[in-house]
């Protein structure tokens, strides 16, 4: 039974949706005012995998993923193009789609823009302000009172009285009566995009537009909420504060939230120079390596990317189209192997692909050995096993041959040539002629062929991948 580290207790939790086969799953997506970095690729890789995961479980899912496509970034930006917002925004959204598709992250089932939203956002902050959770402040904003719900901070675990001197909000702003209160509604200054409201022309602050979404596209209460670490506060904890206080109902019952990625060991910033968009990586890495790279380390824990570690992640994936290849797994018999037991015992387990990635590497270890013992059925058994496991998780899925012929830098002949090699000096050292073995190891790695001897096989891959 799957289990979800939630961040709201803080707990591994069993996973019971409130109607028993169905799941609602809101994610923070996108706002779109520039490319996709690499910290976007992770995180929605991650609620991508979640996605399907619950769908192999059998859970009828409706995921929904929001587009910002409106706030004071996507202003400045469309201005200093000099182009209409539309027309930025859309373009924006359209980079971001050719992203996702090539890293083959599936659509959402509702992709709910901002814009489209408005007067859902304007009802629920007129109900903020009925209920006195909202305040209108001198220069016409709509601002929400922290102090109004004594709830404030049991997402992020954290005391209101902490929070407010915390260095976070230091910033004093005499318009707010508490340094912690957010605005709901912005008045919009002369040339800014507007609409019209009870108080007066203006646009939606951010946090209120994924609670108004939420709500109308999943209801008052639903089952998963998701988002980047670095939303947990304040967005998400403004987010469930507001909703609660209006709908009086707990909002989401599980909280995932994706670890960020870090480079050299700091948080990833547009403003220094340790920042990657996803479409410059991806002109240099197959995208299923990059979707691997981001699944070998745990969703939860932070990720410290490097193109050394990338490369180290190229050389598994090409250990799995190497078993693959020249086998036939287009076996979709449902094998009650304990390879998919396996698989189910680790994403059961908060989603660990880490450990599916290690049971992916045994079951290639297993078709090389039947390889050499030229057991074809077992074989394309066990191929089709690791080809349908991968394919859960959107990984598995080029053609073997393609994939490595486009990864490698070697001509078929001269993959025969080097296994060959490979072949003669396994027999050197089954005899016991280190001096023979040592000479191969050392002529390959004179071409650029790396040899790795592990327990039950020899695998070789080309220096520049590795
Ligand atoms: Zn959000």
């Amino acid at each position: 039974m799957l289990k979800i580290f939630n961040s709201l207790t803080k707990k591994k939790e069993y996973f019971k949706p409130i109607i028993s086969n169905k799941v609602g799953m809101y994610v923070c997506g996108v706002t779109t005012y520039d490319f996709c970095h690499i910290g976007h690729g992770r995180t929605f890789i991650i609620f991508d995998v979640i996605a399907r995961y619950l769908r192999y479980c059998g859970y009828q899912l409706k995921y929904v993923r929001n587009i910002t496509d409106i706030d004071d970034k996507i202003i400045n930006a469309s201005y200093q193009r000099k182009e209409c917002i539309n027309i930025f925004t859309n373009r924006m959204i359209k980079y971001m789609n050719q992203d996702f598709k090539l890293l083959n992250i599936l659509s959402p089932d509702v992709e709910p823009k901002v814009t489209e939203y408005i007067t859902v956002i304007i009802d629920m902050i007129a109900e903020l302000l009925k209920l006195h959770h909202a305040y209108i402040s001198q220069d016409g904003n709509v601002i929400f009172s922290v102090k109004s719900d004594i709830n404030y901070g049991m997402l992020s675990k954290q005391s209101l009285s902490f929070l407010q001197f915390s260095d976070k909000i230091k910033k004093i702003n005499t318009i707010k009566k508490n340094t912690l209160d957010f605005v709901l509604w912005k008045t919009s200054k002369n040339n800014e995009p507007y609409w019209n409201s009870p108080w007066g022309r203006g646009r939606p602050g951010w946090h209120i537009e994924c609670s108004a979404i939420s709500r109308s596209i999943l209801g008052n209460t639903f089952d998963i909420h998701g988002g980047g670490a670095d939303l947990l506060f304040p967005h998400h904890e403004n987010e469930r504060s507001q909703s609660m206080c209006v709908n009086q109902r707990i909002y989401a019952n599980y909280w995932i939230h994706a670890g960020l990625v870090n480079i050299n060991n700091k948080k990833m910033s547009k403003s220094s120079d340790n920042f990657y968009i996803l479409r410059d990586i991806l002109k240099n890495y197959d995208s299923e390596i990059l979707r691997y790279y981001f699944l070998s380390t745990h969703y939860r824990h932070p990720l410290y990317f490097s193109e050394e570690n990338l490369k180290k992640s190229s050389c598994s994936l090409i250990r799995l189209y190497r078993a693959l290849q020249n086998t036939n797994f287009s076996d979709r018999i449902i094998y009650n192997s304990i390879f998919e037991l396996e698989f189910k015992k680790a994403m059961d387990d908060d989603f660990n692909t880490p450990m599916v990635f290690s049971i992916f590497l045994k079951l290639a270890n297993r078709i090389n050995i039947l390889k050499k013992e030229k057991n074809t059925m077992q074989i394309n058994k066990f191929a089709s096993i690791l080809k349908s496991l991968g394919e859960k998780l959107g990984l598995l899925l080029h053609n073997p041959s393609d994939f490595l012929k486009n990864i490698s830098n070697y001509t078929d002949k001269q993959i025969q040539e080097i296994e060959k090699l490979l072949e003669i000096r396994n027999i050197a050292r089954k005899f016991k002629k280190w001096t023979t073995a040592d000479n191969i190891r050392n002529y390959l790695l004179s071409l650029g062929v790396v040899i790795e001897d592990n327990q039950n096989e020899t695998i070789w891959y080309d220096k520049k991948q590795s």
